[in-house]
């Protein structure tokens, strides 16, 4: 059975990340315009900087949850069967144990370089402007993808929602595109679709089948029902 699994925010949020998806509509008292966009990076970049080396930082203090623990274990058993896209910047899913894990959005823990495009794995801080590594240019960012710009690994993910059996939606607003697009993209294909989210997302009525409730309970629930 192969399966693909979209991860978003609320995921995360059990873990105790803060994001834009909280009541207020910013992220730690930031409006996205501020911080999550390609102009804002040119006009103030050391602010942007000094906005995701707090995040990276604050990994530091967070801890995966039995959601992340639990799709994990469905991947010691699925292998490349199993692809996780996550929408979220955290390295949550890794720490938990996961393995094949595509960030559509990009990473905290990894920085572009604007000079030679590289990516880099990046644990410190980036606004006291080091050197690229790979090509010693001073012009790395955060390896995120801002407002506007193309998510990563696009092909990849059509192509296994497109031969998936089952795909399944955790902890996401069903608001934010190319990602609100998937389920209808896989039911298309084929695919029975199931929604796990807190509350009913706003596509809730395109999956087959919608549970409701905490990741950190629905999750391990339904990977102990699919391995039997
Ligand atoms: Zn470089």
């Amino acid at each position: 059975m192969k399966v693909v699994v979209l991860t978003g925010a609320g995921i995360s949020a059990e873990s105790g990340v803060p994001t834009f998806r909280d009541a207020d509509g910013l992220w730690e008292g930031h409006r996205f315009e501020d911080v999550a966009t390609p102009e804002a990076f040119e006009a103030q970049p050391s602010v942007v900087h000094r906005f995701y080396d707090a995040r990276r930082t604050a990994l530091l203090a967070v801890e995966p949850n039995p959601a992340h623990v639990a799709l994990a274990r469905l991947e010691e058993h699925l292998g490349d069967d199993l692809l996780v896209v996550t929408q979220n910047i955290d390295d949550l899913h890794e720490r938990g144990g996961s393995t094949r894990v595509l960030h559509m959005h990009g990473e905290l823990r990894s920085a572009l370089c604007t000079g030679c495009s590289g990516r880099s794995e990046w644990t410190g801080d980036l606004g006291d402007y080091p050197p690229c590594p790979r090509c010693g240019v001073v012009g790395l960012r955060p390896d995120v993808v801002w407002f506007g710009e193309v998510p990563y690994g696009m092909d990849r993910i059509l192509a296994a929602l497109g031969t998936a059996d089952l795909f399944v939606s955790i902890g996401t607003s069903g608001a934010v595109y190319p990602a609100a697009g998937f389920v209808q993209y896989a039911a298309t294909a084929g695919a029975r679709t199931l929604e796990l989210n807190l509350v009913p997302s706003e596509g809730t009525h395109l999956f087959d089948e919608a549970r409701h409730g905490p990741a950190a309970t629905l999750v391990p629930a339904w990977v102990g029902e699919l391995l039997g």
